[in-house]
């Protein structure tokens, strides 16, 4: 499959810190960052799929797979034509995105993984603080309410976390998601530089 989007896949519980690792990584030059939810989020909510996403998020479940990968592709895509993301010289960073098994095998001729960085948490109550704070700070309706926080975590554990399995465990990393976020990025650097020197030369900043 020739010409597939070089990437490196964020995964992790709801309030894991993928948005805070991604968006410090997507500063860096050579680094696209793509969060599936904030894409989602900038869509016309008066659209059938800005409503159909409000649907969905505001009782903490996943938009459909189909609808997903093709919204996933085509702002990719839109990123690409505009100069934003450039797959010669950017490592993809994906954040959110793929969530259920069937994604995982949509997005297949799309993506060439080279990573797969699973942020690890054992302190469950310390995400949910986390969202908590989030939901306050950025006025986000999906996690102002305790029950769709719990809603999102089952949905994670019952679809999202088998993803894993997905993918051959030489490519998955764990990185412990407590400590500061520049403790977390000082880990997860250390797994995406080389990589990083081993796909792309000479990219400019
Ligand atoms: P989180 O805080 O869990 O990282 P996001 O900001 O990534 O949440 O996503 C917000 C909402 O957008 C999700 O609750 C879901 O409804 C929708 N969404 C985001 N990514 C996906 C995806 N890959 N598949 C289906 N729905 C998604």
């Amino acid at each position: 499959m020739p010409d597939r989007y070089k990437s490196v896949l964020l995964f992790g519980a709801p309030g894991a810190g993928k948005g805070t690792q991604g968006r410090i990584l997507g500063e860096i030059p050579g680094f696209y960052h793509f969060a599936c939810g904030d894409v989602f989020r900038r869509i016309n909510p008066r659209s059938e799929l800005g409503r159909i996403f409000f649907e969905y998020s505001s009782r903490g479940e996943l938009v459909p797979d189909a609808m997903t990968i093709q919204m996933w592709a085509e702002s990719l895509h839109a990123y690409e034509v505009l100069g934003d993301y450039k797959p010669q010289t950017d490592l993809l960073i994906l954040d959110g995105i793929p969530r259920t098994a069937d994604q995982a095998t949509l997005i297949e001729k799309h993506i060439e993984p080279l990573l797969v960085i699973h942020l690890k948490c054992s302190d469950r109550e310390a995400m949910i603080e986390r969202l908590r704070r989030r939901a306050l700070k950025e006025n986000r309706i999906d996690d102002a309410d305790d029950n769709v926080i719990q809603r999102r975590w089952d949905v994670y554990e019952r679809e999202t976390a088998p993803v894993l399995a997905h993918y051959d465990s030489s490519l998955i990393v764990d990185v412990s998601s407590e400590g500061s976020p520049a403790q977390v990025l000082s880990q997860i650097l250390r797994f995406v530089v080389p990589i990083q020197n081993e796909h792309f030369q000479g990219f400019e900043a």
